[in-house]
């Protein structure tokens, strides 16, 4: 064991954390000491909030950007660089959804998807790698989805931009891995969140059913757990990519998902 895996003195930003899983992962990177930036739309008073709370000794700062558009993007990056220093830990947390079939498949979904599930991390990553490369330390985690390794029918958009973040940690990392710079991917299987919510409202209806055995049949149609999973346990597997113990996981995409993927 090292005593070196406190995150005291790193600064982490971390987009679309004003909600669920990019806000569970916020407030476990402030816990370990970092200063955090938080990232998206809604309750921004309240995530704030929220992290402050839970922060021991770093700073909580909100950085505003509409992730579809490159030039916020690159602002939101100097104004985080501006107020906690050079990103050291980035997490590319931020995305959407939208559900139809492939032939009906709206054309501004597609590009909305497209954007900010994947091209927005590959505007932070070449925005933040050159001061992780400056100081030889960094860490970045794209929390892409099971649907980054697998398909489910009527999500195309989601299902390519995620395959595609899982690609763009591959590269990522193999351009990164002589240094103490890596790229991960975690994917996720179902977690309860504003995002899911949508899908247990819309599967209620189309079921017949009341929410609560909407999201029953919702997660043991995939999870063989029968079970969630939380924003908590994804958000200590960041803190362990972060970790000493973190430095040789390069390029993988982990799945944490009730078993989804062992079928
Ligand atoms: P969520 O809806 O709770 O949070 C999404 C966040 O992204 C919010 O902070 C929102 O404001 C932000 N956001 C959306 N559009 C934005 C934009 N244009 N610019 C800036 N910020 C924007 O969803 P979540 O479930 O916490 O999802 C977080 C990530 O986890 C997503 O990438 C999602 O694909 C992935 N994921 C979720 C699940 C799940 O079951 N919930 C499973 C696998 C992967």
């Amino acid at each position: 064991m090292t005593t070196t895996d406190t995150l005291a003195d790193r600064s982490a930003l971390v987009t679309g954390s004003t909600s669920g899983i990019g806000l569970g992962i916020a407030k476990a990177l402030a816990a370990a000491g970092a200063n955090v930036a938080l990232n998206g739309f809604g309750d921004v008073d309240a995530a704030v909030a929220e992290v402050s709370a839970v922060a021991r000794g770093g700073r909580v700062v909100y950085v505003g950007a509409d992730l579809r558009r490159a030039g916020e993007i690159e602002t939101m990056m100097s104004e985080a660089r501006e107020q906690i220093g050079e990103i050291d830990v980035l997490v590319n947390n931020a995305g959407i959804q939208h559900v139809a079939p492939l032939d009906e498949f709206p054309v501004d979904k597609w590009d909305d998807v497209m954007a900010i599930n994947l091209t927005s991390a590959f505007h932070t990553t070449r925005l933040a790698l050159p001061g992780m490369r400056a100081k030889n330390w960094g860490r970045i985690v794209n929390v892409a989805s099971v649907h980054g390794l697998v398909a489910s029918a009527n999500k195309s958009a989601y299902v390519a931009a995620k395959h595609g973040l899982v690609g763009l940690t591959k590269v990522t990392a193999l351009e990164t891995a002589k240094s103490r710079v890596t790229c991960n991917a975690i994917c996720p299987g179902w977690v309860l969140t504003p995002l899911v919510e949508a899908q247990v409202e819309a599967r209620a209806q189309h079921e017949g059913t009341d929410r609560e055995s909407a999201k029953e049949s919702l997660v043991t149609e995939k999870q063989p757990s029968g079970e969630f999973v939380t924003p908590d346990q994804l958000a200590r597997l960041v803190l362990f990519l972060c970790s000493d113990a973190g430095d040789q996981v390069r390029g993988v995409a982990w799945n944490l998902d009730g078993g989804w993927l062992a079928q």
